[in-house]
């Protein structure tokens, strides 16, 4: 009887369940979207009992598409939206809220507050982030804030607090198994990533009761079963990461310096530094990559606010284009920039500036600009601030990157991954499977099951689509330039350690 993984990626705006095979093949996939709910301005709901259902919906119907039993499936390996914020009641199951979702800003004020009074610095140096809505603590407090009648349940332990990961395996266990990992936990500004535990001081500070909080487990490891009700037989659960991290596992980024960025929306990029957690100058976020066998292998975060979104924002606010496909030809309809460099601060712009008051614009515009050039220059600019955020990565870590591993949307086009490869003078590799964050869940859950035997072993199936050798005679340098000078102008700030 073939065996396979099954793994959940409970990602923000839909559930999918995804098949993979020995080779690490997709078998299948199913999806569901769920709604997302806006009750007032910044802020972003899910209800969670329609995220386990559609879940559930996914999982059955992989199954039922692949025509592959329960039996067969080795393992199940979970992949979720980070930081989305779950409280509900022990004994009945239900949330006592709804999820508040990671874009959710409601808590601003509070971490405004908290950073006024000087609190900042034990949360950075114990977490490795910011003070900052973004992340769960001040999502919980804010839930247990609206009356006190929760955090007297809380103190009693009749309440449990988690992210997507724990609350689908509460589910999945029928309340049996209450447990987040460490990737998972290291986004919430409760736990401390060097001694890897919920740190007292912290939940003190956010006044959040630890009898809410779950077990912190390994990346991989058998955390329990699925009740029998649900799928014919029971399936281990053998694999927990938050999205990002499994991306990092699923492009094997496995050795100090790897990185991957993944391209869509805005950027992801992670980079790998070993056992040693490395506290950015640059304001990165230190996270934990994941944990295999009690090892830990910790990452560095930076992300870019805005990155495909400038090509959304050509093609609807512009028109520039009708399709995000479309600008490869567009921006190939010109030799270079033609002095063009387009700063994509649409949304301010994230490390290592972190100025939210920054506006976007398109400078060195002549009588000869065609749309050709700011195309190009918009791809440019997506390179541009990845490689400032690898840059500054490779410095803090004090290590050289070999490569760039490269995912998502906008990945799929050649211009940009060659323009990429170009301006940091690295080679930057497409993986064929661009499912890369359940495939990490996957190898999680193989890994620890016996299905995979090694880490080594997985390496050698993961398999490139493309590579893109930086070109020695590319002309990047006056681009460099040009952008230096034209940001820092902007911002009216030096650019970092230049
Ligand atoms: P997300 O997960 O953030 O929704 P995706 O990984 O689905 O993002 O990628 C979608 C983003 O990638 C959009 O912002 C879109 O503008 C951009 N994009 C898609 N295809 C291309 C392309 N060929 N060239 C450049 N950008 C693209």
């Amino acid at each position: 009887m073939e065996k396979f993984i099954l793994a959940i990626d409970a990602g923000t705006t839909s559930s999918r369940a995804i098949i993979f095979n020995h080779k690490g093949e997709t078998k299948g996939i199913a999806q569901h979207e769920f709604t997302q709910h806006f009750p007032k301005e910044s802020w972003v709901e899910h209800d969670g009992l329609e995220i386990w259902e559609t879940q559930l919906l996914a999982i059955n119907e992989v199954l039922e598409k692949t025509d592959i039993k329960s039996e067969q499936i080795q393992a199940m390996g979970i992949t979720n939206q980070r930081e989305t914020t779950l409280i509900w009641d022990r004994k009945t199951g239900k949330p006592v809220h709804n999820a508040i979702v990671w874009q959710d800003r409601r808590t601003a004020s509070i971490c405004e507050s908290l950073k006024k009074q000087g609190k900042e610095k034990p949360f950075y140096e114990k977490t490795g982030l910011l003070l900052d809505a973004y992340f769960s603590g001040t999502k919980i407090k804010w839930i247990l804030d609206q009356d006190p009648k929760l955090r007297e349940a809380a103190e009693h332990g009749e309440l449990a607090f988690g992210t997507v990961d724990s609350w689908l395996i509460w589910n999945l266990t029928k309340g049996k198994v209450h447990v987040t990992d460490v990737t998972n936990a290291s986004r919430t500004l409760l736990f401390n990533i060097h001694t890897l535990q919920w740190d007292d001081e912290l939940l003190g500070t956010l006044d959040i009761p630890k009898a809410l909080l779950p077990k912190v487990v390994s990346s991989s490891e058998e955390v329990g079963l699925t009740d029998s009700s649900w799928f014919n037989h029971p399936i281990p659960i053998a694999g927990i990461a938050g999205d990002q991290q499994a991306a990092l596992f699923g492009q094997m980024c496995i050795s100090p310096g790897d990185v991957k960025n993944t391209y869509g929306t805005g950027c992801f990029c992670i980079m790998n530094t070993g056992d040693t957690p490395v506290i950015s100058k640059n304001k990165m976020l230190t996270t934990i990559g994941y944990q295999i066998n009690g090892k830990v292998s910790y990452a560095l975060e930076g992300s870019v606010f805005i990155a495909g979104a400038v090509i959304q924002w050509l093609r609807d606010q512009l028109g520039m284009i009708s399709d995000a496909s479309e600008i490869e030809a567009l921006a190939k309809t010109v030799e270079n920039n033609g002095g063009i460099t387009f700063i994509p601060a649409l949304a301010g712009l994230g490390a290592p500036y972190w100025d939210p008051h920054a506006t976007g614009s398109i400078l060195g515009i002549t009588r000869g600009t065609q749309k050709g050039h700011i195309a190009r220059a918009a791809l440019e600019a997506i390179a541009l601030r990845v490689r400032e955020i690898v840059i500054e990565m490779q410095k803090d870590a004090n290590t050289t990157f070999k490569s760039l591993k490269v995912d998502g949307g906008a990945s799929n086009n050649n211009l940009l991954m060659q323009i990429q490869a170009d301006l940091l003078e690295t080679e930057v590799i497409r993986p064929q499977t661009t499912e890369t964050t359940a495939l990490g869940a996957a190898f999680f859950a193989g890994l620890a099951t016996g299905y995979w035997d090694s880490i080594e072993s997985l390496a050698e199936i993961w398999a490139v689509d493309q590579k893109f050798s930086p070109n020695p005679n590319a002309d990047t340098q006056k681009t460099i330039r040009l952008w230096d000078k034209r940001i820092v102008k902007l911002n009216n700030q030096e650019v970092p350690n230049e």
